[in-house]
């Protein structure tokens, strides 16, 4: 997208701008159900000045419309890229005010703005973004070795495509093991790309580097035709959201249904096409923003859980109002600390129900986790995916 096109962009929210009020209710949690006064925005939490609310980057966002602010200071790049982009706020503000743009959007259109004013990313997103370009991957790992996870053969074509994402591929690929376990267990048609699939563009979306994003987008919907897919299922929750809500914002209508697997996985419950015995272990589930509040999928993943007999308990904040891992929007890569600070915070909510299990459904949110549970001493904790708990509990 080129810069006139992210300035009329960024000009469509203008008219709402005004009707922040600056009530900060964005800030926190359902206090009539908590009964205390809870945050839910990372960044107001971490950073404590009204700028890192959501009302504080609406105001920004203004001046930056309105060219009252005619350049970027560190500081204001700062406060934008520090967001993670949960979307708390947006759940929390449409509940009591009338405000009807989805701040999420804006604050990403402001980043894509920065950057074609030249001003943005910041220098660990430029570098990410350019390993995307390179290696179609943003952790400078191999193409030719995206699928060294994998140790069975899968057919050339099939009517179902998993498409792994990068984290899963190079990161966390214990989560790509675990789904083509449960897959092959229930005997699925399935196969992946390989090297044929590119990151799905999330990290480069979210952090407003728009240049060669519909080159990626065409390159990956052509190579999932190309296979004859009918279905693509996603453990990834970000590469799940980008081809859902990105995808399509950017011109494209795909040519195939899509699931996240836990979706998917229930229907292979419910169909019988997997045979499970009981966990029987106190689990409590983490959503992941890219998966709930941006996706809506909050049920399937407790009804996997359900079906694996867990002993499923709810952290305070839970579902619309579930804390951020802290890991989204980039902010791990330019900001570990606060991304650390944040998984903190949520681990310890975790832990005060004393489980066994840390659940998730996104590989992004168990690999910040599973990093900040390391200065955890002597503490005991499984941080899983459902997939994982799935591939665990199936009678072999
Ligand atoms: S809840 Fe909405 S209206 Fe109130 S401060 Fe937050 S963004 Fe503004
Ligand atoms: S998207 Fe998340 S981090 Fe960003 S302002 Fe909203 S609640 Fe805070």
């Amino acid at each position: 997208m080129d810069q006139e096109e992210i300035k009329l962009e960024l000009m469509k929210f203008h008219p709402e701008l005004n009707h922040c009020m600056h009530c900060h209710l964005c800030y926190a949690a359902d206090w009539h159900r908590i009964d205390d006064w809870v945050p839910v925005c990372p960044t107001a939490a971490r950073f404590g000045f009204e700028a890192f609310y959501s009302s504080g980057r609406i105001e920004l966002a203004r001046a930056l419309i309105e060219e009252t602010l005619q350049e970027a200071s560190p500081r204001l790049l700062e406060i934008l890229y520090t967001c993670t982009g949960c979307s708390a706020c947006v759940e929390q503000c449409h509940q009591y005010s009338g405000l009807k743009i989805d701040q999420v959007d804006l604050f990403e259109t402001v980043k894509a703005y920065c950057v074609s004013k030249g001003w943005g990313p910041l220098p660990k997103h430029l570098e990410f973004a350019q390993s995307i370009t390179k290696n179609h991957n943003p952790y400078h790992e191999p193409p030719e070795d995206r699928s060294a996870w994998l140790s069975s053969e899968v057919p050339s074509e099939a009517p179902i495509v998993y498409f792994v994402g990068c984290t899963s591929s190079y990161r966390r690929q214990e989560i790509a093991q675990a789904t083509v376990k449960v897959l092959k267990a229930a005997e699925a048609p399935f196969t992946i790309l390989g090297s044929n699939e590119w990151c799905c563009g999330s990290p480069i979306i979210r952090t407003g580097q728009l240049d060669g994003i519909r080159d990626l987008i065409s390159h990956n919907i052509e190579a999932i035709e190309a296979l004859g897919a009918e279905r693509v299922i996603f453990s990834c929750a970000g590469c799940y959201r980008a081809f859902k809500k990105d995808y399509p914002k950017f011109g494209f209508s795909l040519p195939f249904k899509i699931q996240h697997t836990t979706q998917y996985f229930l229907n292979l419950i419910r169909n019988k096409k997997l045979n499970l015995k009981p966990l029987s272990k106190a689990v409590t589930y983490h959503d992941p923003c890219h998966l709930g509040r941006h996706t809506r999928i909050y049920k399937q993943p407790r009804k996997v859980l359900k079906k694996l007999q867990v002993d499923l308990q709810e952290m305070p904040r839970t579902s619309k109002e579930s804390f951020c891992c802290g890991a989204g929007g980039g902010v791990r890569a330019a900001y570990p600390e606060f991304a650390k600070w944040a998984a903190t915070n949520r681990l310890n909510e975790a832990l005060e129900l004393n489980p066994k299990v840390l659940a998730s459904a996104c590989p992004f949110c168990k690999n910040n986790f599973v990093e900040a549970f390391k200065d955890f001493k002597g503490v005991s904790l499984e941080i899983s995916d459902i997939s994982e708990l799935l591939a665990e509990g199936l009678n072999e």
